[in-house]
């Protein structure tokens, strides 16, 4: 029968066997966060969503469609974001701007569907770097909770900024 050699200096000494050390470490830990929040009022949670923390400069959120200066969608349905997405969660549909229409696209073509399924997306940000328009941006807020995965799927109306002016940057 085979044997094991355990190198001494990984084998557990005595008392560590009790594990009493380990116990009365994780416990003080939680004492000392019990101490803080309760008596010291340094807490290390927020009660979100009333209150929000600062996003760092990086932050990836939601994705918007802008709008140019004339307040027309930025979006010409060029597919790149399409087939640059490694997640595949990008769905578009193109349509002919009808003459009705056209006061409010650049372009002879647009996005008739834009859709983002945003349990598919990892918000990694190439969709946004390929945009030859500047049209699509992850700088929109935080996904919200949702109890289906239709409510996960972003639709174009959802995404486009209103009209009056562009608001990059803006943070739902
Ligand atoms: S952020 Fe990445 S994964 Fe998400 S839609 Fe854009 S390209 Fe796809
Ligand atoms: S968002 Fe940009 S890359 Fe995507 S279809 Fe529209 S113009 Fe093309």
């Amino acid at each position: 029968m085979a044997t094991i050699q355990v190198n001494k200096k990984y084998a557990f000494r005595w008392y560590e066997k009790f594990y009493f050390m380990s116990i009365t470490a994780g416990l003080w830990v939680t004492l000392k966060h019990f101490i803080k929040s309760a008596f010291l009022r340094r807490m290390v949670t927020v009660q979100y969503p009333e209150q929000k923390k600062p996003l760092s400069s990086r932050f990836r959120g939601l994705h918007r469609l802008k709008r140019n200066e004339k307040g027309q969608e930025r979006c010409t349905a060029c597919y790149c974001c399409q087939w640059v997405c490694p997640a595949d969660a990008i769905h578009i549909v193109a349509a002919e701007v009808p003459p009705e229409r056209q006061y409010l696209h650049p372009e002879d073509k647009y996005a008739k569907v834009f859709q983002v399924d945003l349990l598919r997306c990892i918000y990694c940000g190439l969709c946004e770097e390929a945009c030859p328009k500047g049209a699509i941006y992850l700088d929109g807020g935080l996904p919200l909770p949702a109890d289906s995965r239709d409510a996960l799927i972003l639709n174009k109306e959802q995404m486009l900024e209103p009209t009056g002016g562009p608001i990059i940057g803006e943070r739902l």
